[in-house]
């Protein structure tokens, strides 16, 4: 008789269940999903980062009162625990005044941008003739010694392509400074990593390789890149004359910035999500990464706002210098103890164009508790793919090495690297509703993992049908 009714409450529950919408946590999240969309606030973030602030290139005046207004926007957006973790960023660098012109066959004011770690040109500059290859590998191929006393540029174009995978192909040649010397050259000039055809440059962090003298570096606009092959290519002598200058801080102070709404059951069960609050200098960084700010601040406030917390803690990082590095190495090594609390993590850097995949960790969309995903975000035309998450952004690279699960949500970055790191990432850019339909998105994978018990290290297998 007991059994029998525990049976018959039982199959009562499961009917229940498979209406469409008699499960509450299910309703929650598209509750998220629809708010998002008719209003997120995530665009009056990156308003307000960008208007307020500006520019801000970590070890400058502007990323200290970056930090600032991070701390006041998320004690303004309910956040709790709001602190700042402070560390030590080794050898900002700052760019000072810098030129570049064609001096023969004729003089012609030429767009660049010194790339970031970049030494400085003498005062007096540094004049001399151009040899242009049309990719990385053509200069590699070139012997020792053949670029004696040259300038060496690099004329390769990236490819564009929705995922922004063109990017890692491409971005090789930003660092040709020092193959580049070992081969004579006095400074390097790379067509900017872009698949625009402005002639904004666009700058982006440089490394040079041990043992190798240090020749200054800078990126061309695309028109001028194209310019100087031509030239080139017509077999005459092709001068040019390059000035840059800038500042190496060896010990900036820089600063990660943290908010949290806590969970109502396991409030030490953490998902660490944000985005990135330093920029390049050149504009107001408003595709990157203010949009990623303020997608995931918007997205965990909305969670905030319901009448019930969800069981775990969603944490808010605004990393402070992930341009030329540094925040998220800081931010795993502060927290490398608490790893195996850290439910899941991720980063939204690729600007605010509208999602279009998410991949869980491994397994993890096969998990009953994110079995509802795929048909939430169906409307967003989002898909919620079987692979596993490899990347997640380059803040959380740090803690996915310490074993903490990651999801990645794929922008339409089909546009993103004709702004990225130039003059062009500005506001106007930025759509309100490309950025709601990310909230959406983001509220509601977050609400799912944070209300359930899934567990990202060892998901479930699906239910059997
Ligand atoms: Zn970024």
């Amino acid at each position: 008789m007991r059994r029998f009714l525990l049976l018959a409450a039982a199959g009562a529950a499961l009917s229940f269940a498979a209406a469409a919408h008699a499960d509450p946590v299910r309703a929650t999240a598209e509750g998220l999903r629809d708010k998002a969309l008719a209003g997120s606030g995530a665009w009056e973030i990156v308003e307000s980062l960008t208007t307020e602030i500006g520019g801000r290139p970590t070890g400058s005046p502007a990323m200290e009162r970056a930090k600032d207004w991070g701390v006041a926007k998320l004690k303004a957006l309910g956040f709790e625990n709001v602190h700042v973790e402070p560390f030590v960023k080794q050898n900002a660098w700052l760019r000072g005044p810098e030129s570049a012109s064609v001096t023969l066959p004729y003089p012609h004011k030429l767009s660049i941008l010194g790339l970031g770690n970049s030494v400085a040109t003498p005062a007096a500059g540094i004049e001399a003739e151009i040899v242009v290859f049309d990719s990385l590998n053509d200069m590699l191929a070139a012997p020792a010694g053949s670029l004696s006393g040259k300038i060496a540029v690099v004329n390769q174009p990236m490819v564009r392509t929705q995922t922004g995978e063109g990017y890692g192909a491409a971005v090789r040649a930003r660092s040709g400074a020092s193959e580049a010397a070992r081969r004579g050259a006095v400074a390097y000039l790379t067509r900017s990593i872009s698949t625009g055809d402005s002639n904004q440059p666009h700058t982006g962090a440089m490394q040079y390789a041990d043992g190798v003298a240090k020749i200054p570096t800078a990126a061309l606009g695309v028109p001028d890149a194209d310019l100087l092959a031509r030239l080139y290519k017509r077999g005459k002598p092709v001068k040019v004359k390059l000035n840059l200058a800038s500042t190496v801080i060896a010990q900036a102070p820089a600063w990660n910035i943290v908010g949290e709404i806590k969970g109502r059951e396991k409030p030490d069960e953490v998902i660490v999500i944000g985005g990135h609050l330093d920029s390049w200098d050149p504009a107001e960084g408003a595709i990157d990464d203010g949009a990623g700010v303020a997608i995931t601040t918007a997205a965990a406030k909305l969670i905030g706002d319901l009448p019930q917390r969800p069981r775990r803690t969603i944490r808010v990082v605004m990393w402070g210098s992930e341009e030329t590095g540094g925040a998220g190495e800081a931010y795993a090594e502060a927290h490398k103890n608490e790893v195996a609390k850290m439910v899941l993590a991720g980063e939204s850097d690729l600007g605010g164009g509208r999602l279009f995949k998410v991949d869980l960790p491994k397994g993890a969309a096969a998990d009953p508790a994110m079995a509802a995903l795929p048909s939430i975000l169906a409307p967003l035309k989002i898909v919620v793919t079987r692979e596993a998450a490899r990347f997640a952004g380059s803040d959380v690279e740090g803690l996915e090495a310490l074993g903490v699960p990651v999801a990645s949500l794929y922008n339409d970055a089909s546009h993103y690297f004709d702004l990225h790191h130039s003059a062009d990432d500005t506001l106007d850019k930025v759509d309100r509703g490309d950025l709601d339909q990310n909230v959406a998105a983001w509220a509601a994978l977050l609400y799912l993992a944070a209300e359930s018990d899934v567990d990202f290290r060892n998901p479930r297998a699906a239910a059997k049908k």
